[in-house]
């Protein structure tokens, strides 16, 4: 059997290693633009000079030749051949299949707004590269903008504020981190922030630039007119799947390119994982679809059961936070909050059932939400105090499979 697997990030390397536990003979090719594998969510890390490209690594050094994988490495695909079965690489190259996983992850997206998509001194952050490029630009930039603060631009922040760097963040919703925080959590973040030195535009949006002679943007023009001087900007705003190369009449590509709960792709023994999907866009959740499609592909019958496409958890001076499911809610959800000095928690119930969780300050006992929402266990008769639940308030499950509540 021949395996290829294009991709060594999260998704891709949990298929290798998958596939390699259970199959030590087949042949297993990997193919990566990353010329060193690396971990995304310590980009921040490598900007802030805490750790070297090598300490991304989030793999053995002797991976590859441990596990007798071919490595392909900063190589490109250019075009899948579905029908001959076969990778074609930019350099001409093609690489035949048995069975393909396609674990390509996505790009940062850069909006048409003046010239932030020609700019030389504008760049996303999603690989390594993106950050040693800002990393150079950062040497000789005085006025850093980040355009967005969700996780990826307040990483970015966080990484050059490290450095020494001044930052101002523009942020088109009325408050940071909104698709993972409520006003109160994200008020939290944004103090520390500003403590140390960042400045936020909140409910505005970057509407046009203006570029000098070199091709480098020099302000940033909010919709309000305000000018905004920068050396660098940083656009973390959004990602789009890395789908280039794999347009055929078999894969549909959607929001991302579209599996079966198998994770197989509409192309025969052509499988896809991870952020490419679109189903999630969180480093476990590529995990358990890389781990998902292998077993599919060596000839398993394993559905893709992840609910928790809303999780995450945050961590920016020291204070942590964890939210899971629903983030706003909805008009006729009941909302309970609680909050003291130094830990925030707000529940939203939805028909009788937890829909979302955020828990900042202590979040130690995240599990028993985790179950009610994944488990959509009714709360609806619950009398005690919902923050003080915990596991021993089950007293067992009737036959139905209907959970029932000691109290
Ligand atoms: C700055 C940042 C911070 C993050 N922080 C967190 C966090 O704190 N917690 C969390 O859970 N998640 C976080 N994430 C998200 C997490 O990193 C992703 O969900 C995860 O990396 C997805 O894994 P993947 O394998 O699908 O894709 P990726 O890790 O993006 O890997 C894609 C692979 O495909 C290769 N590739 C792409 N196109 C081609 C092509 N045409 N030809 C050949 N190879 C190609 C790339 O070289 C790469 O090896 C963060 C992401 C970023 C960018």
């Amino acid at each position: 059997m021949k395996y290829v697997i294009i991709g060594v990030g999260a998704a891709g390397i949990m298929a290798a290693k998958t596939i390699r536990k259970a199959d030590k003979e087949s042949s297993l090719t990997m193919i990566s633009l990353d010329a060193q594998v690396h971990s995304r969510c310590m980009l921040h890390k490598y900007l802030s000079h805490e750790r070297n490209e090598k300490q991304l690594s989030f793999i053995p050094e002797n991976f590859f030749e441990e596990n007798q994988i071919i490595w392909n490495k900063a190589q490109s695909v250019k075009q899948l051949h579905v029908k001959e079965k076969q990778v074609e690489l930019l350099d001409g190259t093609r690489v035949e299949y048995d069975k393909l996983l396609i674990a390509t992850g996505a790009n940062s997206f850069i909006p048409p707004v003046g010239n932030l998509r020609e700019a030389k001194n504008v760049f996303g952050l999603r690989h390594l590269s993106d950050a040693q490029a800002i990393d150079q630009s950062a040497k000789k930039a005085e006025n850093i903008v980040i355009i967005g603060s969700g996780l990826v631009g307040l990483d970015a922040a966080y990484g050059l504020m490290e450095t020494g760097k001044n930052v101002s963040i523009v942020e088109m919703a009325d408050r940071i981190l909104p698709v993972q925080l409520d006003k109160t959590a994200a008020k939290e973040y944004q103090k520390r922030f500003e403590s140390a030195g960042a400045k936020f535009y909140l409910g505005r949006k970057a509407a046009e630039t203006k570029m000098d002679e070199n091709g480098k943007i020099t302000t940033v023009i909010l919709d309000n007119g305000e000018e905004l001087k920068s050396d660098l900007i940083i656009v973390a705003a959004g990602v789009r799947s890395a789908t280039a190369g794999f347009e055929t009449e078999e894969i549909i590509v959607d929001r991302g390119m579209k599996v079966d709960e198998f994770m197989q792709t509409g192309a025969k023994d052509v499988y896809a994982a991870g952020d490419v999907t679109g189903l999630s866009g969180i480093w476990p959740n590529a995990q358990k679809q890389g781990e998902t499609a292998a077993l599919n592909m060596m000839g398993g019958r394993v559905p893709y059961t992840d609910r928790f496409a809303a999780k995450n958890t945050i961590n920016f001076f020291g204070l942590n936070s964890l939210c899971v499911g629903e983030i706003v809610p909805k008009e006729t959800d009941v909302v309970i909050a609680r909050e003291d000095a130094s830990n925030y928690k707000r529940v939203i119930i939805r028909d009788g059932k937890v829909a979302g969780v955020l828990l900042q300050g202590d979040i130690s006992h995240a599990g028993i939400w985790q179950y009610l929402i994944k488990n959509q266990i009714s709360v609806a008769g619950i009398k005690k105090d919902i923050f003080a639940l915990n596991f021993s308030d089950f007293y067992g499950i009737k036959e139905n499979g209907e959970y029932v509540w000691n109290f």
